[in-house]
């Protein structure tokens, strides 16, 4: 058996992330529908809107391989996906409903910056420069979105101490 080499452990990984931006795509909405406040309802439709640029942005990068773009199936993906709704439907409408929400937002968005960190390294070990662009891109709105969910949890908790 032939050994894998790291460009094919980059283009497993790549698959890897075009399915789970796919996921997160459709559960977006969801989470922007389930959330209490404004703020947190905007910050999830702003990041659909991100999302839906980091898709192609992906594409962009299998045709800079000279591969077309594929969804490799991530369990880890559908278990933090599942978890989510899991939350959503045990506290719907209730008052820890957006604290939940986001706690299961930045789930997402660590796993996200997991994989984006490791595509990153691994683009420049294999000379991909123009890829790791790309990839440092969406990581970069990842990490944002992860600090915009982190004020967004400390002003709660304020509101409900106050
Ligand atoms: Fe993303
Ligand atoms: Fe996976
Ligand atoms: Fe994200």
């Amino acid at each position: 058996m032939a050994e894998k080499d790291l460009g094919e452990l980059f283009l497993h990984t790549l698959k890897d992330v075009y399915f789970a931006e796919h996921e997160i795509l459709k559960t977006l909405p969801k989470m922007a529908q389930a959330a209490k406040n404004s703020r947190l309802k905007q910050a999830f439709d702003q990041h659909h809107v991100q999302t839906e640029g980091q898709i192609q942005r992906l594409q962009q990068v299998f045709s800079l391989l000279d591969q077309k773009p594929e969804g490799a199936p991530c369990e880890a993906i559908q278990g933090i996906l599942a978890e989510g709704s899991e939350v959503m439907e045990e506290f719907a409408g209730g008052p820890a409903l957006d604290a939940g929400l986001i706690a299961a937002a930045q789930a997402v968005e660590h796993y996200e910056i997991a994989r984006y960190g490791a595509l990153c390294s691994w683009a420049e070990l294999i000379d991909l420069e123009g890829v790791e662009t790309l990839l440092e891109e969406t990581l970069d709105e990842e990490k944002e979105t992860d600090l915009l969910l982190t004020q967004l949890a400390e002003e709660a908790i304020n509101i409900k101490s106050a």
